[in-house]
This record gives structure tokens, sequence and C-alpha cells, in this order.
């Protein structure tokens, strides 16, 4: 709806009047009556390690009964799940019709996954799945103590303000959510005033954002040395990789916790932090195996994460091989008491990477631009072996050739010192047509 020529061209009334009619009728189809009284059995399962059990395994032999009366697939396979081969995304694409089963009753929603690595795919939904995804969504905003009424901002991908405006504002209202929606796309550093001003005056209590777009603020506050001034519950990240000192500047700069999500459009695992930190692997929303993939820098043991989904009847992928990694944790119980098990963080997206002058691949570069002043947003751009261009976004007055140079040093000790560094700064930092920000681009 964003993107037609109607709303494009409506005036600001218009599109808020538009966007909330949208926003109620997705309401009123997600959260009915099932929705509410599944998020009441979900809630029940966090302290309960017994109930819990008892949904995973009778959920999992549900899947795995269907898919192999249904799904062309995973006719062959018997009933235990170690009988079942590991897939992948490709392996997927070129079998698609194959997961379908044939029957379809009701609405079918189509998305896809975002393509950063490999083609994308597109994965069909029934009308179930979406409702039980929105009764997860629903507990993780019990979890952050987000109450119904409660006005929130969302600042996400959604295109609410065309790309080709200039001038502001850059958020619109939803009025039956009690929702300011701001857009990821505007995020240039003349606006963020702009947006931290409007979320305060509209007194949210809570914020759901990509972890680029609230960092991206984040940042802007600690470059002013200041905070956030209204007065938040919590924040709820999804959909990018938030690193540990992100997490933990949003949570200084906002004065509140931030529960990080993730999930993935496969919808075959999520794993949610709760208010002590800790990430805990949702093992009501998909069965989730972790397969060893050697050790970390920090000496943890890490994993990939391969999940059966629970929610999707219409196009269930059993053992699915994500290609996201995880670090395990030595914890075994949290402190918020909650029985899901504990990883201790989940590693960037594999897909974004770059290559270090021995050849290999360095996946995770969140210390390259610690300790460096004035530093809002960066982004890495291999298209040569040997060279490497840094966009970066800066806050003029502290952003000098000291720290160019900080910057530039960080970056050789981690990927060679015979890379050469290009540093460019732009106004803002190019977005996925999701409007998302990869950390890094290889192109070689
Ligand atoms: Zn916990």
């Amino acid at each position: 709806m964003f993107t037609s020529k109607v709303y494009k061209l409506s005036p600001v009334f218009i599109q808020n009047i538009l966007l909330s009619s949208r926003a109620f009728i997705r309401k009123k189809l997600r959260e009915n009556k099932e929705c509410e009284q599944l998020t009441k059995e979900l809630i029940a399962h966090d302290y309960d390690s017994e109930a819990l059990k008892q949904y995973q395994s009778k959920t999992l032999k549900n899947v795995l009964t269907e898919a192999q009366r249904n799904i062309a697939f995973y006719q062959r396979f018997a009933d235990d799940i170690n009988t079942f081969p590991y897939i992948d995304k490709a392996e997927v694409n070129s079998n698609k019709d194959r997961f379908l089963s044939p029957n379809k009753s009701g609405v079918v929603v189509k998305g896809s996954t975002s393509g950063t690595t490999g083609a994308p795919l597109s994965i069909p939904q029934n009308m179930q799945s979406v409702i039980t995804e929105q009764a997860f969504i629903n507990r993780m905003m019990h979890w952050a103590g987000i109450e119904h009424n409660d006005k929130r901002a969302w600042l996400r991908g959604d295109m609410i303000v065309p790309q080709e405006q200039k001038k502001g504002p850059f958020w619109r209202y939803s009025y039956f959510e009690n929702m300011i929606l701001l857009s990821s796309f505007h995020l240039a550093q003349k606006n963020l005033d702009g947006y931290l001003n409007a979320m305060q005056n509209y007194g949210v209590k809570a914020i759901q954002a990509y972890p680029s777009s609230i960092v991206t603020l984040a940042k802007h506050l600690e470059s002013n040395d200041t905070y956030y001034q209204g007065t938040l519950k919590s924040i709820i990240t999804s959909s990018e990789s938030l690193s540990k000192e992100d997490k933990a500047l949003v949570e200084r700069r906002f004065k509140c916790t931030v529960f990080d999500w993730y999930g993935l459009f496969e919808r075959v695992a999520a794993i949610a932090s709760c208010e002590h930190g800790r990430y805990h692997i949702l093992t009501d929303y998909a069965h989730v195996e972790l397969l060893p993939a050697g050790k970390a820098e920090n000496g943890r043991d890490r994993a990939e994460i391969v999940g059966t989904n629970f929610n999707n009847s219409l196009y269930p992928l059993v053992r699915y091989k994500t290609g996201d990694h995880v670090l395990l944790s030595d914890e075994t119980s949290c402190p918020c008491g909650r029985v899901f098990p504990i990883i201790d963080s989940i590693e960037g997206r594999m897909g974004d990477y770059l290559i270090a002058e021995d050849g290999q691949k360095v996946h995770i570069l969140n210390h390259i631009p610690k300790g460096v002043d004035g530093l809002i947003a960066s982004q890495f751009i291999q298209d040569k072996k040997n060279e490497i261009t840094i966009l970066v976004v800066t806050d003029k007055n502290k952003f000098n050739n000291e720290q160019c140079s900080i910057l530039t040093k960080n970056a050789k000790e981690r990927l060679g010192k015979s890379i050469s560094f290009k540093i460019q700064e732009v106004k803002s930092i190019p977005r996925t047509k999701n409007g998302k920000i990869r950390q890094a681009i290889c192109l070689l």
C-alpha cells in the first residue's frame, strides 16, 4: 500500500487514515479469540518446564506426522526426526512445490526472505500461521511489560514516507493501535532530533525498532552527551543482529531494557532476550537443534541454528539449516526464572562478511568502530581483494583525522595490514528495500 500512487500523493492526514484503516483490518484478522487463548497458553509455559515439554513433544509429533502424510518431499521418512535429512535454502528453492501441502484453506499469505545469502525464498503461510505468530509476538510484549493500550513507536522497514520526500514530518500515526510509525529511510543526522522529539511528544511507552535504526538514535544521543527525555518501559528490537555493545548503548541512552528477538521468515527458530539480558531459545515456537560449528575467538562453542517449524502446516520445513550461528552458554538457569534454554549470543547474519588478507571470511565486525568518537553509523564494502571502502555517517564536531586513523587502525588489525581502507562520508547508509542496514557487503 505504501508504495501505491494513491498513498504517495495523499496529504499526510489522509495517509494517517489510510494506514490506520489497514492496521485496523490486520489487527481484526490476527488478534481474535483464538490468538488470545494461545497467548495465554504460551505465557503459561514460561515457568513450567513440564507443560513446556509436553507442548513441545506433542507439537513436534504432529508436525512430523502431517509432513509425512501431506508433503511430497517428506513421504519417505519415518517418525523419528533423526531420520529426516538436513535441508537448506538452496534445497528448498530447487524443490519448491514438493514442500507445499495440498490442504489449502482460507487466506494464504506469501512472503519472502531477504535474499542476503543466495536467491530469495518465497514461502506461503496460512492464516493459522499468521495468528500463531501474533500470539508469540504478544508473549514477547508481555515479557517486555507492554500493555494493551500503551502508546508505542514503530521504527522499522515500512515505507510510510515516500523515499523521495526530503522534508518532514517523517512519521505517521496509526490511531487504533496508539502508535507512531517512523520512517527508517530518513534517518539522516539532521533529522534525528526531530525523531526523538516526535516520540517524546507523543508519549510513547515502548519502541519497536530495527537495531540499526535505534542504534543510530542512541549514538546521536551519546555524541551529544544526552539521554532520551521520555519514560520508556522497554524497547523491542528484531530483524537484524544487535551486538552486546550496541544493546548496552541503547539501554543506557534510552534508560530502559532492550528485548531482542531473533526470528526468520522461514519460522524455524525464535530466540528472545529477557529482562536479565539472557537469550532464551523458544522451544515452543520451533524445534531447534544446534549443530557444532567450531569455536569462537572468546573460546565459546559456536553452533549453527537448525530448526523445524511448528506453525506453518501449509509449508512445513524440517531440520532446516539457517546458516545463522549462536555462541553457547554454560548457564543452565536464568534469574528471570523462565525455563527455556539459554545461549550466550547470536552472531551476525552469515551473509555479511569481509575477506581478510589471508583469505579468511570475517563475520564479526562490531569492534572495528569501537573507540571511534563521533561515528554514528558505518558500512564496509569490499569490491577488491585489497581494498575496502568504509561508508561513515559522522558527527562532524567529533569525527576528525585522529578518529579516522583509529578506525583504519582497528580495521587493519582485524583484516590485515596490506588492505587499504578508504573512508567515505555519507549523509546516511543506504538501506535494503526492507529498510535494513547491512553491516558489510562483499562483492568478491
Ligand atoms: Zn531469562
